[in-house]
């Protein structure tokens, strides 16, 4: 637990004082990254949005290939929902896309293809929200705008020992509070970029540099040789898990090479729980989870001890096959099943229909290689590399 204390050192002389060096310090340290000293505000908006939960690494790829394609938020706005999301695919949380996607198209119906710069209209955009239209103010617009993210939160509960927890509405209020007093004055988009700077470089969660940091000595938690117990967050309650399994219905072509297998998919309702995504066929669990008609058909609930004997000779089996996806509320326990169906009977198609939680003239069939390029949903996603299925997409968090 931290203690909780109060500071009593936020006046404006100290923040002005390690406003002067922090901003320094940033001019000589910064990341030479695409977004930067660029000045323009699609550019700001792509890159913060690809940043959201997402390493700085994993993002500069996708940046460049983006902005390549979608230049401004016309080309975007002009595209089709399927490229933006296999440019997108591997990224993750899709939502961020669409939402992107559909803001784009509000730039050219509502601002004549410009991104706006007054506030208002900024915090309109599909997707934007405080911190989006902050860094968008102030990156790209030089307006005295705040923002406040993880690192900034790091940063401020470290500096001046915030020890409540920081989910709070009142502690919330005292972070967005400080980031206004800091962000007035010159540069104010070099600022908020040197706060998240210094909290994804020096001031990091788990071992601070402190010996290396601008702002040592007026640290308060580097004064009392605690900045691990900031920021402070009560612990989440357990999330529900649910077991769920995931059909990697198999269809072998004329000869049995990667490229001749395709797998089953179809694409979700467009609203809902991971909506408009792709996704493998859900099985419906029979009552005892035991498998159905094993020695018969070949369609299994595995035992979990014993998943390795259905799984293809191509899907290396692996020791631990469950993977969890976690959902706001809810974590699925995701368990892969594989399921040839190349040489089978229209009984055993029927019987696994009967098991699925759709019909099977909702299914298209795709390979490996196809699926990567595809929106595909999380736990479809994990399910496959669980498997061992050699795809591309990677997942990250944190800038
Ligand atoms: S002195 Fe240490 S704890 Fe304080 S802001 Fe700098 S890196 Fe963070």
């Amino acid at each position: 637990m931290p203690k909780h204390l109060s500071s009593t050192e936020f006046n404006d002389a100290t923040i002005a004082k390690q406003r002067a060096e922090l901003l320094s310090w940033y001019e000589q340290n910064k990341r030479t990254l695409p977004w930067r000293d660029i000045h323009d505000p699609w550019a700001t908006w792509v890159s913060e949005i690809m940043l959201q939960q997402t390493r700085v690494a994993s993002v500069l790829e996708y940046f460049d290939r983006f902005m390549t394609r979608f230049p401004t938020p016309s080309a975007l706005a002009d595209a089709e929902w399927d490229e933006v999301a296999s440019l997108w695919a591997g990224l993750g949380y899709y939502s961020r896309a669409k939402n992107l996607w559909k803001g784009a198209k509000q730039v050219v119906n509502e601002h004549n293809g410009e991104v706006p710069s007054d506030p208002k209209a900024v915090l309109a955009l599909s997707g934007v929200g405080p911190y989006t239209a902050g860094a968008i103010l102030s990156i790209a617009f030089a307006q005295e705008a705040p923002i406040v993210d993880g690192n900034v939160i790091r940063v401020f509960t470290r500096l001046y020992t915030i020890g409540d927890n920081i989910q709070d509405s009142q502690t919330q209020k005292q972070l967005w509070g400080l980031a206004e007093t800091w962000v007035k004055g010159e540069k104010p988009g070099d600022l908020n970029q040197a706060i998240m700077e210094l909290g994804a470089t020096v001031c990091t969660p788990k071992v601070p540099m402190c010996l290396l940091c601008p702002l040592q000595k007026s640290c308060l938690a580097y004064q009392q040789a605690d900045p691990l117990h900031y920021p402070y967050k009560l612990k989440k309650t357990k999330k529900r898990p649910i077991e769920v399994y995931l059909g990697l219905i198999l269809k072998k072509c004329s000869s049995d090479t990667d490229e001749n297998e395709r797998y089953a998919i179809y694409q979700r309702k467009a609203t809902g729980l991971l909506g408009g995504l792709w996704a493998l066929p859900m099985l419906l669990r029979s009552s005892n989870s035991k498998p159905v008609k094993a020695s018969e058909y070949a369609v299994f609930f595995p035992d979990k001890s014993d998943v390795s004997e259905f799984l293809s000779p191509k899907i290396s089996p692996k020791a631990q096959p469950m993977v969890k996806h976690a959902f706001t509320h809810k974590e699925w326990q995701v368990w892969p099943v594989l399921i040839d169906v190349s040489q089978q009977s229209e009984r055993f198609i029927n019987e696994l229909e009967a098991q699925l939680a759709l019909s099977f003239s909702q299914l298209q069939w795709y390979s490996i290689h196809e699926l990567d390029a595809l929106a595909l949903g999380g736990p479809s996603l994990k399910a496959l590399i669980q498997a061992g299925a050699p795809l591309k997409a990677r997942r990250g968090s944190g800038r």
